[in-house]
């Protein structure tokens, strides 16, 4: 019998998720208001079942409105937030909680009426009422602050699963639905009298439909699932990267604070940060050194490769020097051809090397990569004793630049020491 009921619902949980995640799926044609209408009104039924519907199961005795749609429902909110972002769930999360709040308004002013009896025997249960309206008012509280609680720990876990959405999936549900059970039981068990095992029953029941949804949601991902493609230009195999809201904006972010070509950061982002950089640097007494590299002779390149080939030779040399950066250097495109490199907790006489590093890895790699051989020449200049202000930091830097091209360019130029 018990392994009947274990079958049964089952059956619930894949017809609840294979009509749910339809709905889903067909909200860009059918508005996603189905959907959460869907969602809406499974609530009902939800506390009714976990009021008065139990079932005995191998581990425990669970109730299918708590194992099958209450956990179900939470996954739902959570795919939702996935698909959608922050601004689209929160019409769902309050929809829940001020319909379920407004059903129990309503109920208290009806169970003032005089009712007629219509059919012998069939009377209202006033006191099952009163029992499903506390439920309901504690189920809908704990379903709000679960709906928040869900999103904001899969956003919070999300460097540290990176990629495995399964896993995120699984732990931010598991964690959630025992927060939840916990919640509901205490409950149940002063408004029903529910026994204690109800709790580690509903509990191995929700962690067990937290991993059958897990399950169905990853063959959903892998056997029916198009929407990858169409959040970013995404391959096949990275189906299993679904960005949520906050996750595509930082990447709007970090896409919009760099430079197309080059891939360094923008000249907007030197003159927003860099000040700031500097004043740290000078507050922690900590040297910070500014070197401005420029192509030697770009001119010509472009002149006798034409255009496109001179902004392959600038990505690839912006490549070279980004690959040779601790994570203290910041790397701007200044202008054109003209790259300055911020470095923290770099003294002088390190920069000059870093420098010289710089100048020789172009010089060398060029040969291999480019029809000719491009050289850079590099101005450096350190805080505090080349300036305090980024202005002059600046123009002692390039100044020394301007020195370094006209002792013959390919060189390094800095405080008191010509390479
Ligand atoms: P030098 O610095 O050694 O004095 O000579 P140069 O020829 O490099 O002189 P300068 O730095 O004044 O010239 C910059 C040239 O860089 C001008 C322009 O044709 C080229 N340039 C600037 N931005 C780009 C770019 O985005 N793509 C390409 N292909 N060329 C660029
Ligand atoms: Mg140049
Ligand atoms: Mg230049």
């Amino acid at each position: 019998m018990t392994t009947f009921n274990a079958f049964l619902l089952f059956a619930q949980a894949a017809v609840y998720f294979t009509v749910m995640m339809g709905l889903l799926r067909a909200r860009k044609v059918i508005g996603v208001g189905v959907f959460m209408c869907a969602l809406g009104v499974m609530h009902f039924l939800e506390t009714y079942l976990a009021s008065v519907f139990y079932i005995e199961l191998p581990f425990g005795i669970i109730s299918p409105g708590s194992t099958v749609l209450f956990s179900g429902k939470l996954l739902m909110i959570l795919l939702l937030y996935i698909r959608e972002d922050a601004l689209v769930v929160r019409q769902a999360i309050y929809g829940l909680l001020i319909g379920n709040f407004l059903i129990v308004a309503l109920v208290m002013i009806l169970r003032n009426h005089e009712t007629i009896v219509i059919t012998e025997g069939r009377l209202p249960d006033i006191a099952f009422i009163d029992e499903i309206g506390s439920l309901m008012v504690w189920g809908t509280l704990l379903l709000f602050v679960d709906a928040i609680a869900i999103i904001v720990l899969y956003e919070r876990i999300g460097d540290w699963f990176g990629r495995h959405l399964g896993l995120r999936f699984l732990v931010c549900g598991a964690a959630v639905l025992t927060f939840d059970q916990a919640g509901f039981f205490l409950a149940l068990h002063y408004v029903s009298g529910a026994p204690w095992h109800v709790f580690f029953g509903g509990l191995v029941a929700k962690l067990v439909a937290t991993v059958v949804y897990t399950a169905l949601f990853i063959a959903y991902l892998k056997y029916f699932d198009d929407e990858a493609a169409w959040l970013t230009n995404r391959s096949f195999k990275d189906v299993f990267q679904v960005l949520t809201y906050r996750e595509r904006y930082h990447q709007l972010l970090e896409a919009t604070t760099r430079d197309h070509l080059t891939g360094t950061l923008h000249r907007r982002q030197y003159d927003h940060n860099a000040p700031k950089i500097l004043e740290k640097s000078l507050s922690e007494s900590k040297p910070l050194s500014l070197l401005v590299i420029d192509i030697d002779h770009f001119k010509a390149v472009n002149d006798r490769h034409g255009h496109q080939a001179g902004d392959q030779v600038l990505a690839k040399i912006a490549r070279m020097l980004s690959e040779n950066l601790r994570s203290d250097d910041h790397l701007y495109r200044f202008g054109g051809e003209e790259f300055v490199l911020i470095c923290e907790k770099l003294p002088a006489e390190a920069a000059m090397s870093l420098a010289s590093r710089l100048r020789k890895a172009i010089e060398r790699f060029s040969a291999i990569y480019f029809p000719e051989k491009i050289t850079v020449s590099i101005g450096v200049a350190t805080a505090p004793e080349d300036g305090t202000v980024l202005e002059t930091l600046f123009q002692a830097a390039d100044m020394r630049l301007y020195e370094a091209k006209r002792a013959g360019r390919n060189r390094v130029c800095g405080p008191a020491v010509q390479e």
